[in-house]
């Protein structure tokens, strides 16, 4: 099944929002393509939490050094950026450093550079250090590869969302055609398989479903199945909103 995108609105929690005064966090990980950015924002504008694309921060440091003479130090890119998430109309924007990325993010080249900046240790380190910040500060859904076993390690919910390399493909495809690239279905379906291998086979905390996860099969299902499953899990865990 080909998700649409999910209609965006502004999930800035209002101040008396009952989530607010307790945190609860919701880890959402899993390989690209599985359909992370899309659940976890509708299940954040659900529940009236936060929503944190992990991915965004990593592509961010990725065309941080992409435009850097080789040889530059990653991590010591990664602690000096400024990386913001801005409300918008029609979806949230990505700012780094002043600079709207939102669509230069999203380039075939970028997704491999931020698979590759992941790598680092020390690239990891400062967005981890920005992630448990934000994970301890509000509420929050947040998604990745490493969320459930380090970032928020604690989290009273931990998904792991899969799909067929296929379908995943197929989904890739359409965000991409969305945002008005052109690409063959072969050719993000080798995109995906090498991202996927690199990021199950780092050592620095490679893609793995947390053992206290649930494990989510979205082949064959529709958004609005996935969002209804987790919001069931979360509400069931404590979650209010
Ligand atoms: O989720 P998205 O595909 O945008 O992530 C881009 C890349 O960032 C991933 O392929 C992965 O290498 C890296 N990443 C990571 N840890 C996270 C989120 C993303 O290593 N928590």
């Amino acid at each position: 099944m080909i998700w649409p995108n999910w209609p965006w609105r502004d999930t800035t929690m209002p101040a008396d929002s009952p989530a607010k005064s307790i945190p609860f966090r919701i880890a959402i990980d899993g390989p690209a393509g599985s359909g992370k950015s899309t659940v976890a924002r509708a299940v954040a504008e659900a529940l009236g939490m936060t929503y944190v694309d992990t991915g965004a921060m990593y592509r961010a440091v990725g065309l941080r050094v992409s435009r850097l003479p080789e040889g530059a130090n990653w991590g010591g890119e990664a602690e000096a950026c400024d990386i913001a998430f801005r409300p918008a109309h029609g979806g949230q924007r990505v700012i780094l450093d002043g600079e709207d990325i939102t669509e230069a993010i999203r380039a075939p080249e970028i997704s491999d550079w931020s698979s590759r900046v992941s790598e680092d240790p020390a690239v990891r380190a400062a967005m981890t250090r920005r992630q448990k910040e934000t994970g301890s500060r509000e509420s929050v859904v947040m998604e990745g590869r490493d969320i459930g076993t380090v970032v928020l390690p604690d989290a009273p919910l931990k998904v792991f969302l899969t799909a067929s390399e296929d379908e995943r493909a197929r989904r890739r495809l359409r965000d991409l055609e969305l945002r008005g690239r052109k690409a063959t279905l072969e050719e993000v379906r080798r995109e995906i398989r090498e991202r996927d291998q690199r990021d199950s086979t780092r050592d620095a905390a490679p893609l793995r479903k947390a053992d206290d996860a649930v494990e989510v099969n979205t082949d064959g299902m529709t958004i609005d199945e996935v969002v209804g499953r987790i919001l069931a899990l979360a509400r069931e865990r404590g979650a209010r909103g």
